[in-house]
């Protein structure tokens, strides 16, 4: 799945967590670039633009969200952020200010992998443009085209609110979508703050697609950040 040619730019301050990272991902086929400070991890982004880039919170020189948001104001290159235990508003303010996706060390390679995949296909999907008319996860089917949503083969008939809740985190699937970009697309924008609609229609979407919707297979919580639609 790995192309060879893919370059990764980490940023990270802590030597042992940017050797794990340079090590496992040049064994997956990726090439990496690497710093140990925000300023010069901007620079490198500009000069060598990487495919997707790794970015700690805590850097000695810079705020990582102020690293994140730079990078932001003139490239779409895909983010994941890496953030502590107990940085759950640091890692928010992250995502909103444009980063696609998080890790909370310590975190495993596979989960690694499978994040960067999501990220580096939305950025490709986001590059060419191109969109599937028709969403597989399981056991659940989404025709896009004509707003049809069948869990087993059989029809679930959802409200125009749920529908566009489900067609947000589709657009994102395997990633993180953060509850104010899902109130911001879903409701509006005076919505950013009702994350309570969020909690219900939620609960209403896992009642209708889930098998058990105490134990999410799709409809995943990311507490206190998100959702996340799982595809396998
Ligand atoms: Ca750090």
């Amino acid at each position: 799945m790995t192309e060879p040619s893919t370059r990764v730019l980490i940023i990270e301050d802590e030597p042992e967590i940017r050797r794990f990272l340079r090590v496992s991902l040049s064994e997956h086929g990726y090439s990496t670039l690497e710093t140990g400070e925000g300023g010069e991890g901007l620079t490198m982004a500009a000069a060598e633009r990487p495919d997707l880039v790794i970015l700690d919170l805590g850097l000695p020189d810079m705020d990582g969200m102020d690293v994140a948001k730079r990078i932001r104001e003139w490239s779409k290159v895909p983010i994941i952020i890496l953030s502590a235990r107990g940085q759950e508003t640091d890692k928010v303010t992250a995502l909103d200010s444009g980063a696609d996706d998080y890790l909370t060390k310590p975190f495993g390679v596979q989960e690694l992998l499978a994040r960067m995949r999501v990220a580096l296909r939305k950025y490709t999907q986001v590059a060419e443009g191109e969109k599937e008319p028709i969403f597989i996860a399981g056991k659940l089917r989404v025709d896009m085209a004509k707003r049809l949503v069948f869990v087993n083969d059989e029809e679930i008939h959802l409200t125009p609110i749920e529908y566009k809740l489900l067609h947000e985190l589709i657009k994102n699937a395997g990633g993180l979508v953060t509850q104010q970009t899902l109130l911001r697309n879903v409701w509006g924008p005076g919505y950013a703050k009702e994350g309570h609609y969020l909690r219900v229609y939620m609960g209403n979407l896992r009642r209708k697609l889930e098998e058990d919707p105490a134990q999410p297979q799709y409809l995943i919580t990311e507490p206190g950040v998100g959702y996340r639609l799982r595809m396998s």
